[in-house]
This record gives structure tokens, sequence and C-alpha cells, in this order.
């Protein structure tokens, strides 16, 4: 009852619900000792309103996802309007204009190799359809059961559901919770050359010698173009992918980017294979796909490997969501595109880079710090030792700021539209909880 509570308490408890700390399950924490979780009352424009009202600038686009900011004028009407047209249709034997509308825009924009488009619920599923259609693509092509495997590089975040999971890194991953049950992956080490160095031939050696012993179980190459995100915050030389679209050339595997992460405008190009001017086999997008309003993501492929599927012993690729191209979902990336379509983004992404590098240049001179970062709009800060979240999160709150570190990386990729003033606060709130 309200009166046995004391004033404290349910200040307290405005911001950290009882009952979700004893129900409700957040991601990776305990449920003995969960981390704090802030209640969030409403969110506009670059900033979160708590609870109890107080603002903060939000640094980490509820996870690379909310690209034009919360509560979207543009993307508000979209949705309404097409809320009163159906929120959903199932998409087998059915079609509709907002899957359309959306796969002639995605295909103006991706690789221009693209041809065929998978709309699926989340990242991760995206990954494991990406997957299964390298699979069924590389089986009808050789003619050889044996293709079935995956290399790719250490460090590397895919996802969480099982295929994903397996191609994780192996040490940072998830690998030793699930013991032997994963497939078992070839990993090589990361891509070696950071971004802005100068390239070096040796950093593919490892790559090539496992492709070339092992080609015939291998499906395909699997990566994160240029940045390789919640494995690790790191940012490598775009010739990686140059020389991985050789080797899968030569050896006859696919090459698969996983763009989930880096797509819409994230490492400062629509989407990072352009650092490279490789194109995939296979696509992967999601999360800023829908701006952070709903889950969605797509495969896009080539007509080669869709066609090669359908000539193959199934005939059809082997999958097929409920929510499938959720007409809502569409709805809003079209709304989305159109954004990104009516702007300067390139300049914008260059504006951002330059002010998140002057910004976070004082981080460099701190003792605790390893190395400082920044790519188009991610800026990373990467510590000497792991950071204390639950600790870290208490006074980016207190300083009215949003970020979450993982590991040793304290980083940002705020909403695009956050202005220089905002981006100041944020960032040297940040860097005044680190010096600490
Ligand atoms: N791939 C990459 C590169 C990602 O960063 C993520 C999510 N962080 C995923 C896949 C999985 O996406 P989701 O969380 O939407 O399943």
């Amino acid at each position: 009852m309200a009166s046995d509570i004391s004033p404290d308490s349910s200040l307290q408890d405005l911001l950290h619900d009882p009952w979700d700390r004893e129900h409700l399950w957040h991601p990776y924490t305990s449920t003995i000792n969960p981390l704090p979780t802030y209640k969030v009352e409403r969110a506009e424009g670059c900033e979160l309103v708590l609870a109890d009202g107080r603002r903060l600038i939000d640094g980490m686009s509820s996870w690379w996802a909310v690209i034009h900011g919360y509560n979207h004028p543009a993307i508000n009407e979209a949705i309404t309007r097409q809320l009163a047209k159906m929120s959903h249709v199932m998409f087998g034997g059915l079609t509709h204009e907002p899957a359309i509308e959306l796969g002639k825009m995605l295909l103006e924009v991706a690789p221009p190799s693209m041809h065929n488009i998978f709309y699926a619920d989340s990242g991760s599923v995206a990954v494991e359809v990406a997957m299964k259609m390298a699979i069924q693509a590389a089986i009808s092509r050789s003619g050889s059961h044996r293709k079935t495997n995956f290399v790719t590089p250490r460090r590397g975040y895919h996802g969480d559901t099982w295929n994903a999971m397996s191609v994780c890194d192996p040490v940072t991953g998830m690998h030793t919770a699930f013991g032997t049950s994963l497939p078992v992956r070839y990993f090589v080490e990361p891509p070696r050359v950071k971004y802005g160095e100068e390239w070096d031939p040796s950093a593919i050696e490892e790559l090539e010698a496992v492709i070339r012993e092992h080609h015939e179980d291998i499906a395909a190459l699997i990566l994160e173009p240029v940045v390789q995100g919640a494995g690790g915050m790191r940012f490598y030389h775009p010739q990686y992918l140059v020389e991985a679209r050789r080797l899968c050339d030569e050896y006859g595997l696919y090459l698969i980017f996983d763009e989930i992460a880096t797509g819409f405008w994230r490492s400062g190009r629509m989407f990072a294979w352009e650092h490279a001017g490789v194109e995939p086999d296979i696509m992967t997008i999601g999360k800023g796909l829908t701006a952070g309003y709903l889950t969605m993501s797509a495969v896009l492929t080539t007509q080669e490997v869709a066609d090669t599927i359908s000539r193959g012993e199934a005939g059809v690729l082997m999958h097929g969501p409920t929510f499938m191209a959720n007409p809502l979902a569409c709805t809003i990336a079209i709304a989305s595109l159109k954004l990104l379509q009516s702007q300067d983004m390139a300049g914008r992404l260059r504006h951002l880079e330059t002010t998140i590098h002057q910004l976070m240049e004082p981080a460099k001179a701190l003792e605790q710090v390893a190395e400082v970062r920044v790519l188009g709009s991610i800026g990373v800060i990467e510590m000497k030792e792991s950071v204390n979240v639950g600790e870290f999160q208490k006074e980016c709150v207190e300083r009215g700021v949003w970020v979450r570190p993982f590991g040793r990386n304290v980083y940002i990729m705020p909403p695009y539209p956050i202005t220089d003033a905002q981006l100041r606060h944020l960032i040297t709130a940040t860097i005044d909880i680190i010096s600490r």
C-alpha cells in the first residue's frame, strides 16, 4: 500500500521497480543479483525521460537502432496511417504494398548485385536465415552435402540464437555456457590491421590457409564488414574484405556480410561494404532498418544464390516466419529510409565523426584508457580494465546521460540528430566518470 512506503522508497521504486526486479529477465544480468534497471516513462528526440522526470541524453540509440531519435513525427504519422489499414497479414500467398515499396527502396541502396530479399524477425534470425541460405545454395551448387560449415574471424558477434551464437567469438561469446551443444566452426584471428593503418598482406594468411585446407566443408565466410561490434568494437582495414572476396571466389565459398549493426550510416557510409567497394553474396540488415520502432530484419542476396537454392533438393528456402514482412514494420522502414534520403547523411556523419573525435580527445591522456577510436558515429573509449556497469550507469543517470559499457569498452553511438551541445554533455560526462 502506498501509505506503507516512505517518500524515499517510493522515489526509489519509481526508478527501480521491485516487481520488475523480481520477475522480469533483463539481458545479460543475474536474477539473484541483477544490475539496476531504470524505468523510462517516455522518450523524445535524443532524450530518455525517466519515471521521476529526469532526462538522459541517449548515447546508445537503444543498441544501434534509433537512428532518427525517439518519437519521430514522420515515422509516427506513417505507422498511424498503416495501422488504420492493417497491422499484419500473413506473407504466405499474400503480399502488400509496404513490403513491395520497401523492397524496391532497399535494392536501390544495397550492393548492386543484391536481387532477392527475405524479411525476417530480428537480427539473430536474419543471421540464421543467411546461414541457411548459404548451406542450401552451397549444397545445391556443389552437389556435395559436406559443404555445411562456416569460417569466421574471432571477436565477431552475430546474435544470440543457436547458429548465430556458433559464429560469435568463441571466448568472449557464449560458447562456454553451452559446451559441446554448439556446432563447431572454423575460427581465424580477428582482422589485425586497424582502420586507417597501412595494410599488411600477411594479415590474411591464416584465413587463406584455413580456407585452402577446409573449403570442401565450408559453405560460407561470415563477418561484420569493417566494424566488429558487440564482440569488441574494433574497426579494421577494408582491404580485409577485398581479400575475403578473392578467397571466397577462388575456393567456392559464399561471402556473408552481417550489416545489422553497421547498416544505415552507422559507420559513416550507408552500409559498411562501401568502405571497400566489395559486394557480398548474402547480406543481413536489421536494427536501424526500422529506426528502433519495431523488430524486423532482412536478408538480401544475389539472384544466383536464390536460384541455386530453388534448383536444389528442397526447391525452396526452408524458412517462413509468422511475422514475415510485417506491414507496420515495413511502413516504418520506408518512412525511415525516406528520412535518410531527405538529408545529406554523408555530411551529417562527417560532422558527427569529427565532433566525437574532438570531444573524446581528452580521454587519450587518461592513464586508465588503453585506446580511443572513432568511426562514423561510433566513438569508443577502450579502458585497460573492465568497467563496473552498474556503478557506471548510476553515475550516468546522475549526470543526465545514458551510456552502457561492456567489458573494457565505453562507447557511444548516438541518434544522428543529436545536437553538438548534447554530444558535448554526453561525452564530457562519460570522460568525467571514467576519470574517477
Ligand atoms: N549481428 C550483429 C552484427 C549485431 O550487432 C547483432 C545485435 N547486436 C545481431 C546480429 C543480432 O541482432 P538481434 O539482437 O536483433 O537479434
